[in-house]
């Protein structure tokens, strides 16, 4: 890359660990991060002023190509000056490329070397995804940093479906930064020729606007890409070591502004997956950033920087907080259970959120009970404040020199569990 789009730098390191600054032209985020999954363009649950409130200080939020393209579809938010502007967040976004949604349909869809012909989970439309059409999703979209189209194979793979998998991906990470470059080049570009000219190289027998019902925009309508973002790539090859350095040095090859491990989290044990961190992140850039795509619980995020990873995503904590389950500081609690009947405790005695300072177990799961959304609310507050603020306090004890010893007194706590 040879815009600044992002800037990162590594300001501490313990063992492999590392604490940094991740600069967008939103402001900076502080990493390692977790950011929270905005799946339809909202972090479920929760108020946008209480993700940027000095308590939760979410810095950068996820939103996902494949359930925005379908609904509201991108004529909506390219009229309504892309996803920031339609869903009022200024801080920075990332978004996905769509690929593991459409291969989490399963049975649904259909993989050739063009890309992925699907059914779309709302209404059954036939639908068809590629790295250009991502490419070009995302760049409508307007976040800051946009992710390669790719392929994810189970997490028990054979060893042929796995390197099966890869090659697709990697010809795809090749024709997604091509895209990408078209449409950066062009992209403060507004009128319309010089727009079908940067799109007319992509080789595509489908008009790249198709929208997930099938009608047609004009290329004329590429208009809002008046900010260059940064394209990260996605290194595959599910539990085996070889095919995932190999990924790895293919995706350096082609050059990107930040790399993820994706296809992990997906079926697979968990030492496989430390495994793979382990053998793979320090191997990564030292000086992009190292994101895990879709992990995990807060135990595995803090084994993921022991192992040199400073980005993550997951829905866990917004997706358990609906199901009535709280993460914290001594393991997970289902408030339905009904030993908290009367309880008088807060959900967990070490943390400092609004939700624990105010509400006790007891009340929580009376209002879950009650079917109250209140309930979700409260619980997804929580789980998010609990996940950023144990980022926090990982990101200061890498910089003091003492994450060594936080990482062993948190696994600690934990197995003590709730009593
Ligand atoms: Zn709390």
């Amino acid at each position: 890359m040879t815009d600044h789009t992002i800037d990162f730098e590594v300001q501490a390191r313990e063992g492999e660990a590392r604490a940094g600054i991740l600069t967008t032209r939103r402001g900076p985020i502080e990493t390692p991060v977790f950011m929270p999954v905005g799946t339809a363009g909202t972090v479920k649950g929760i108020r946008f002023e209480e993700l940027e409130s000095p308590e939760l200080d979410a810095r950068i939020i996820l939103g996902n190509t494949y359930h925005l393209w379908l609904r509201p579809g991108i004529e909506v938010i390219r009229a309504c000056g892309g996803l920031h502007k339609f869903i009022g967040w200024e801080r920075a976004m990332l978004t996905d490329s769509g690929g593991f949604q459409v291969w989490s349909l399963g049975a649904l869809r259909k993989i050739t070397e063009e890309g992925t012909e699907f059914r779309s989970h709302i209404d059954g439309a036939s639908c068809f995804l590629s790295p250009e059409i991502s490419i070009e999703i995302q760049a409508t979209l307007g976040a800051e940093i946009a992710m390669a189209f790719d392929e994810c194979a189970p997490g028990e793979a054979t060893y042929e479906e796995a390197r099966r998998s890869m090659e697709l991906t990697l010809r795809w990470a090749k024709r997604s930064r091509e895209a990408f470059e078209r449409l950066q080049r062009y992209g403060t570009a507004r009128g319309s020729e010089r727009v079908r000219e940067a799109l007319s190289g992509s080789g595509l027998e489908v008009d790249p606007l198709a929208t997930a019902s099938g009608s047609v925009t004009t290329p004329a309508q590429v208009n809002n890409l008046r900010h260059r973002q940064a394209l990260f790539g996605i290194v595959q090859g599910a539990s085996h070591l070889d095919l995932r350095r190999e990924s790895l040095e293919r995706t350096v090859e082609i050059g990107f502004a930040g790399y993820a491990i994706g296809g992990l989290s997906v079926g697979e044990e968990k030492p496989v997956m430390l495994e793979v961190i382990e053998e793979i992140a320090p191997r990564m850039p030292p000086d992009n950033p190292r994101y895990l795509m879709g992990v995990g619980t807060p135990e595995d995020l803090i084994e993921a920087v022991a192992r040199g990873i400073d980005m993550f995503d997951c829905v866990m904590p917004t997706r358990n907080g609906r199901n009535g389950q709280a993460f914290t500081s001594r393991g997970r609690l289902n408030i339905k259970n009904a030993r908290y009947a009367e309880d008088q405790l807060p959900l967990d005695e070490e943390c400092k959120c609004s939700v624990c300072r105010r509400h006790t177990r007891a009340f929580l799961r009376h209002l879950y009970q009650s079917g109250e959304m209140l309930a979700s609310i409260l619980l997804t507050h929580h789980n998010l404040a609990f996940f950023l603020d144990t980022m926090r306090r990982v990101r200061q004890a890498i910089r003091s020199g003492q994450f060594a010893k936080f990482r062993r007194e948190y696994t600690e706590q934990l197995s003590s569990g709730l009593g």
